[in-house]
């Protein structure tokens, strides 16, 4: 079976205030970024992600997700949706997953899910069993119970074959509206498969659901990892630092691509979340690493931080050498590591220094590079 191509469409087009709120819900404020930040950060290791929302908001999520695609919504939810989808007609996606922007809480294992849901049906829905009785209420007065077994609530992401849904989708009257999208699949006659959702995945609605999310979110602790690590310098003509290509007389040598660069990045990551280091994960015995692209030991780096719950927050990295110069490739290099990581480039910085000629770097031996990288891991 190939590798999936994924998308992930973040449906942020509502414009509506409800009491309490100065800006629409998903550009309030929570634990540090934006509702919208959040949500549309937890799909960042997906191949392509859309945002639809109002027109009025593009300028302001531009300037906190940049690279992302932001599309204008539509008249209802259903046909904002629709707009989203569309976006990615000619980009052979395999699985689409819809997500409200106001669920900023969603968590990898409920992701997770949902794309193994998709293994067995061309539709999958986060659900959630009721606990609480439920009971019918008639002219304001408690009547009979109801049967509990044969309802579920559902959450998103909402996941979806991606022909079959643009198929549905394009054949609903214009003014059709459903209040989700498996709404949409199931009118198109699609099987569903049930996934599990999770308690903290909810909708933010009210001023006092942000608040909830914020206690949540703050129990996670910071840690910090540092990493370290010199290549030799040999004869050649180019070498790999912080994921760019540069010409140079000289190369780095080593198992992998050499790249010292991501190496310290790697190892700092694995650092901060106290899991060993890059040749634990990597043994650099494994000759399937030989001449390996070093972002797959930082992909993977960053993919075991999310499958833990945490979230990195921040990368700063050193470059130790006396060439090449790296000053024009460092927003390059920042670029690189934020396309690897899914992170901002605000979020990376890279640096370098000499050693004023002095010891194995300042005599071109070798190159050292140091990094530090701070993360937010669950309690
Ligand atoms: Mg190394």
């Amino acid at each position: 079976m190939h590798k999936k191509t994924t998308a992930a469409v973040i449906v942020a087009a509502g414009k509506g205030l409800r009491a309490g709120f100065d800006l629409p819900k998903q550009y309030q404020a929570l634990s540090g970024k934006t509702v919208l930040q959040h949500s549309t950060l937890k799909f960042s290791s997906f191949d392509h992600t859309v945002i639809v929302a109002h027109p009025d908001y593009f300028d302001r999520i531009k300037e906190v997700l940049p690279g992302v695609l932001v599309v204008a919504g539509g008249e209802s939810r259903t046909q904002s949706v629709f707009n989203g989808i569309k976006t990615l007609r000619n980009l052979s996606i395999d699985y689409v997953l819809i997500h409200d922007a106001a669920r900023p809480m969603v968590t990898p294992a409920v992701i997770e899910g949902v794309l193994e849901g998709l293994n067995t049906a061309p539709a999958a829905v986060p659900v959630m069993r009721l606990v609480d009785a439920v009971k019918t209420v008639r002219g304001g007065a408690i009547g009979h119970d109801a049967d509990r077994n044969a309802l579920v609530t559902v959450q998103t992401p909402q996941g979806f074959h991606y022909a079959p849904i643009l198929s549905a989708f394009e054949a609903l009257p214009a003014e059709i509206t459903f209040s989700d999208d498996i709404a949409v699949a199931v009118n198109a006659g699609m099987a569903v498969a049930q996934t599990p959702g999770d308690l903290n995945n909810f909708k933010i609605t009210h001023p006092e659901d942000l608040a909830k999310a914020e206690a949540i979110m703050t129990e996670f602790k910071t840690c910090v990892g540092s990493g370290y690590d010199v290549h030799r310098l040999v004869d050649g003509d180019h070498m790999y630092l912080c994921g760019v290509r540069i010409d140079a007389d000289k190369t780095l040598l080593g198992h992998s691509d050499a790249d010292v660069g991501l190496h310290a990045i790697t190892d700092a990551i694995f650092g901060a979340m106290a899991a060993g280091d890059i040749g634990d994960h990597f043994p650099p015995t494994d000759p399937q690493w030989k001449g390996a692209s070093s972002d797959i030991f930082l992909r993977e780096a960053g993919r075991f931080v999310s499958n833990a719950g945490g979230s990195i927050e921040h990368i700063d990295v050193t470059l130790i050498c006396e060439a090449p110069k790296i000053k024009p490739h460092r927003d390059a290099m920042r670029a690189r590591i934020g396309d690897v990581l899914g992170l901002p480039i605000d979020c990376i910085s890279v640096k370098a220094t000499t050693t004023e000629q002095l010891g194995f770097t300042g005599r071109g031996e070798g190159i050292a590079a140091q990094a530090v990288a701070t993360i937010r891991r669950p309690r």
